[in-house]
């Protein structure tokens, strides 16, 4: 612990502390304009040099670290004249009028605390760039801290920025192109972010936040902490945590930075189109162009409530369905299902888990014993090696992503399954192309190379795994170069990855819905568990598996027990289901409940009358529309309960309940790797929207059921909550106020769990490696359809399009696209923007062609984010096995150009 005099006094610090960091702690910070806590320092300002006894001049305070007995004096006349010295060269060139109008930026402050006045002489190379929704450049007000530069190469490894020119010319301008966007600028707004002269802003934010509110991210599983900051009821703008000021950020996945959605994409909560008030529809007939009528939320909950008891004296409580929302709170979802379960009388409850992860919690509760990432993102840093099967995080969790890019930048290994070059690719030291269906195959491969060439752990097989010598026998049929031209890729390939994830210590695999949503999902990421079993990969920090979830409480809300088969905290009826009748003080039905797809089987079998579907557009976004159209339309009743009338509403609803958005209400959310966050309500709800709770709760009382159901606010049910779920016990809101932590945390006391299965799996000491045989999907190409096709998201839209859609991220990535190989597009004569047919042996649509290098010929790429081109018209009935989760991956489709 080093002792160091700072003007005169003795202080003791940690060792490891520059004299930057240790000024701070003692709250006399000296000025400083190049440096950034999420930045590695360079000292380039020179403004927080100090004066250290024995030193001949001054040194940069935040690139010298502290050593015990140091004697350092930060203010003296001769510091104060340098800083003032510096500060009025990088004053010279500055705009005077900019620091007259816009007092807030730290550059003006330091202008202002050492009385310098901006000269504004004439620099002959500026860039300026007003073409971008959301970033606006303006370099004449550059000061050469280098600060952006330096954050988009070394957090979010963009490298958009570059300094050109020489001596006084120098200037900061796009390395690539003409403008951000020509530049492969993703709009993370991180340069805007440090920048601290205003050279670089956010072009909407022109007003100053009255308040800034802490809260979770609305879109995708990373769960980035961030602020909201409001005036007058409306959102001026969203910023990253503070990792350094606020203690929790601290430890928030984000680190003080976020993607382009969760900062930018939030002018869908004030669109002209979002539905504020209950309305019922007027016509019945769902062929019809909807008559709505707008109602008061009496009217609306009691026709609903009315309804929905003469459907269960009619038809029986199993004909009705509720489906929860990614979207929604833990405390929404969990009423949501409890709603189902006791209002009801019916086990039929599901949510978007069952179209996308469910696979993933299938595969790691058998395997493992708990349904959910073995590891946290903050061991990312720790990994020796990735494997990345099936996922494209830069797009889809574009925080993880950058992470991920740093980590492989600073000598980490990276494998990348992928049908596609996704970016990730060309940082990937071996890219396994797999053909789209063939994951079980290549995966076998890689467990049959570990085996034959012995490269797995005998200790952890000893002594954690069984089934080891049956394995061997079994796996001996997938050897690459049985499987490597069915798979697309070549046996020494696939050799050379088995290698490298088994040599590499730890090893952590993230995997996405490139190897759930297919016939074999489950098992998909059942041959994975078997690489991690086979290597000694689980139980310690940089290993497991991962599955990155893709909306914010996609994890949250199947955890809370919006599942048919599991209660709060994925336990069985059988397990729990006598605790929690003693806590609902009511009965659980006993009948098997209906998934999703089950529902829409039986609506279109006519055994199914109604469902109440919370912030989920299932027409758009489940696969085979044909199919979803012929169920919903078998319904007697649809409520739908959004912020928009989105497609299931506008076709099939006949009650519409107007919900309060994220940033209007409080709750938690679950991330993807186990953290339970708050929600913060930053606005008041906009017109007569209403907390999802608020709603459920209303017609439970309709229906006749108070006990239980009259909860006066989110940390009330969240109390139970942890009641009913053992695990989740000590997670108290006072706790995550101040904490970021991971289920299983039982009691107040427990510190949370960020790696699962460190001596034990959580159903038993030992565990089985699973055989698995492939099975060939029925989307196989002939001469009619002779290409795959799948489907996925991209880093400016997200899922339906319900809110990214109503944001300027429309102006950066404006329509779906169908990404079509150079070879194929050349073959067939397709340019770039030509509208394409695709037609499946299931339906067509038309899209526009991206030729696109990272495709292989015979092979496409499609969004699906448009509801007016509605993508899932071609995808297939085909489901997974085990847990009817949809095979979104696989369409064998054939196209022509238009
Ligand atoms: Fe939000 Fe995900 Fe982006 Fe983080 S990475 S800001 S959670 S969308």
């Amino acid at each position: 612990m080093p002792c160091i005099n700072i003007d005169g006094e003795n202080y003791t610090f940690e060792a490891g502390l520059t004299i930057l960091d240790a000024l701070r702690r003692i709250d006399r910070a000296v000025p400083h304009l190049c440096h950034d806590d999420r930045l590695q320092p360079i000292g380039a300002c020179r403004l927080c040099v100090v004066e250290i006894a024995g030193e001949t001049r001054p040194l940069s305070s935040c690139t010298t670290p502290i050593s015990d007995g140091m004697q350092i004096t930060t203010r003296s006349p001769h510091l104060e004249n340098l800083r003032k010295t510096n500060l009025s060269l990088l004053a010279e060139y500055y705009p005077p009028e900019v620091f007259h109008a816009e007092p807030d930026h730290a550059f003006h402050r330091l202008l202002r605390e050492y009385a310098v006045v901006p000269a504004g002489a004439d620099r002959a190379e500026k860039f300026c760039d007003s073409t971008h929704p959301y970033l606006g450049v303006a370099m004449d007000r550059c000061v050469h801290c280098q600060r952006c530069v330096r954050i988009c190469d070394e957090v979010q490894g963009q490298f958009v920025w570059a300094n050109w020119g020489r001596g006084a010319a120098t200037h900061i301008a796009p390395a690539r192109g003409d403008s951000l966007i020509e530049g492969d600028c993703v709009a993370c707004g991180a340069c805007v972010d440090t920048c601290p002269s205003g050279a670089l802003f956010d072009k909407r934010s022109t007003q100053t936040a009255q308040q800034w509110t802490h809260s979770t991210c609305a879109y995708c599983g990373v769960g980035c902490q961030l602020e909201i900051g409001t005036r007058d009821n409306s959102i001026i703008g969203i910023r990253p945590v503070d990792a350094l000021v606020d203690g929790p950020g601290d430890a928030s996945v984000n680190r003080g930075h976020l993607c382009v959605k969760g900062r930018y994409a939030y002018e869908f909560n004030s669109t002209d189109d979002r539905i504020t008030t209950p309305m019922l529809r007027e016509n019945g007939n769902h062929l019809e162009k909807p008559r709505w009528r707008a109602v008061s939320w009496d009217e609306a909950l009691d026709f609903t409530a009315k309804k929905l008891i003469d459907i269960r004296a009619r038809r029986g409580a199993d004909s009705i369905g509720v489906l929860g929302s990614a979207r929604a709170t833990n405390e929404d979802n969990y009423l949501a299902q409890k709603f189902a379960r006791v209002v009801i009388g019916t086990n039929n409850v599901d949510c978007c888990a069952r179209v996308c992860h469910t696979p993933s919690a299938k595969a790691l509760k058998t395997m493992l014993g708990t349904g959910a990432a073995t590891n946290q993102f903050d061991d990312i840093e720790q990994t020796s090696c990735f494997l990345l099967c099936g996922c494209n995080p830069t797009e889809n969790h574009p925080i993880v992503g950058a992470r991920i890019k740093q980590a492989v930048r600073n000598g980490a290994k990276l494998i990348v399954i992928d049908p596609r070059r996704i970016e990730l690719g060309e940082y990937a030291d071996i890219h396994l192309a797999v053909r789209p269906g063939h994951n079980i195959q290549l995966l076998n491969a890689i467990a049959a190379t570990i085996v034959e060439e012995k490269l797995f752990d005998p200790d952890f097989i000893d002594t954690r795994v069984d089934e080891f010598s049956a394995f061997t026998q079994f796996i001996d049929d997938y050897r690459p170069e049985k499987v490597a031209d069915e798979c697309g890729v070549s046996a020494a390939d696939i050799r050379a990855a088995a290698r490298l994830y088994a040599n590499s210590k730890p090893a952590m695999c993230f995997h996405g819905l490139g190897v759930t949503e297919h016939l074999q999902g489950t098992e998909g990421v059942m041959a994975l568990i078997n690489l991690a079993l086979l290597t000694g990969n689980l139980g310690k920090a940089g290993s497991g598996i991962n599955p990155l979830r893709g909306q914010n409480n996609v994890q949250g809300s199947a955890h809370m027990g919006c599942d048919p088969s599991s209660l709060t905290g994925s336990q069985t009826i059988k397990e729990a289901g006598a605790s929690f009748e003693k806590i609902w003080q009511a009965p659980i039905p006993q009948t098997h409940g209906l998934d999703l797809l089950s529902m829409l089987d039986a609506a279109v079998a006519e055994k199914f009358s109604a469902l109440w579907v919370i912030g989920y557009d299932i027409y758009h976004s489940l696969a085979n529309t044909e199919y979803t159209e012929a169920a919903l339309g078998n319904l007697e009743l649809v409520i739908v309960q959004d912020l928009f009338l989105n497609e299931t509403a506008r076709r099939f609803g006949t009650v519409f309940f107007p919900a309060a958005s994220v940033f209007e209400k409080d709750g938690t959310f679950m991330n993807s790797d186990r953290r339970v966050q708050r929600v913060r309500a930053a606005l008041i709800p906009a017109g007569d929207s209403r907390p999802d709770w608020w709603i459920t709760q209303q017609l439970a009382q309709r229906l006749g059921v108070r006990a239980g159901f009259d909860f006066e606010s989110a940390e009330a049910i969240w109390n139970e909550v942890r009641a009913v779920w053992p695990a989740g016990a000590g997670l108290s809101y006072t706790r995550i106020e101040n904490e970021s932590l991971h289920w299983p945390c039982p009691d107040e006391k427990h510190p949370g769990t960020p790696v699962l299965h460190r001596d034990r799996f959580q159903h038993a000491e030992r565990t089985a490696l699973q055989r698995i045989p492939y099975i060939a999907t029925s989307e196989a190409v002939d001469t009619d359809h002779p290409f795959l096709l799948t489907t996925g998201r991209t880093l400016y839209a997200f899922n339906a399009g319900t809110m990214t859609g109503r944001t300027p991220n429309l102006a950066l990535r404006p329509n779906d696209t169908l990404d079509i190989s150079p070879q194929d597009a050349e073959k067939m004569q397709i340019h770039d923007g030509d509208d394409i047919r695709i037609s499946s042996r299931h339906g067509e649509v038309v899209l526009p062609a991206r030729i696109r290098a990272q495709i292989k010929p015979g092979e496409l790429f499609a969004t699906f984010h448009n509801p007016a081109m509605l993508l899932n018209q071609i995808t297939s009935r085909v489901r997974d096995r085990l847990v009817s989760a949809p095979e979104y991956k696989v369409t064998a489709v054939r196209i022509e150009r238009l």
